[in-house]
């Protein structure tokens, strides 16, 4: 599998505007925002999809991904008011680049049932 734009944006060879960095984790705003604040919450790791997420062995990711994106929602001043947390995956979840995100997004209400 070639590299996808994560990946470059991990290594540095692409910029981004990051907000939040681990061992683990690298979190950059969405470069086009479906709300007034859209963060990318990503592993490191090169995981494709939620499919291939394992809970027995990413369970400890899973929750420091869920630990970065409180953090952030209180740095962004979205957190008392709410905000959404959403995994893409595949074809008909909307995915569009094959590196796990979790979008963070909040500074508006959102609709349900999504589009
Ligand atoms: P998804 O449709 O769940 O795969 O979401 C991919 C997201 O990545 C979209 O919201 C894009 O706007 C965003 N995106 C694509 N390229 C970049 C980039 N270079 N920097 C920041 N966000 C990006």
């Amino acid at each position: 599998m070639s590299k996808t734009i994560f990946s470059k944006i991990i290594s540095r060879e692409i910029p981004a505007n990051i907000v939040f960095e681990n061992d683990q984790i690298l979190a950059f705003h969405d470069i086009n925002p479906k709300a007034p604040v859209h963060i990318l919450i990503i592993p490191k790791e090169e995981i494709e999809t939620v499919r291939q997420i394992d809970g027995s062995k990413h369970a400890g990711l899973l929750g420091a991904m869920i630990d970065a994106a409180n953090q952030i929602a209180k740095e962004q001043n979205i957190y008392e008011d709410g905000f959404r947390l959403v995994f893409n995956c595949g074809e008909n979840g909307g995915q569009e680049v094959y590196h796990l995100h979790l979008h963070l997004l909040g500074g508006r209400a959102m609709k349900w049932p999504p589009g």
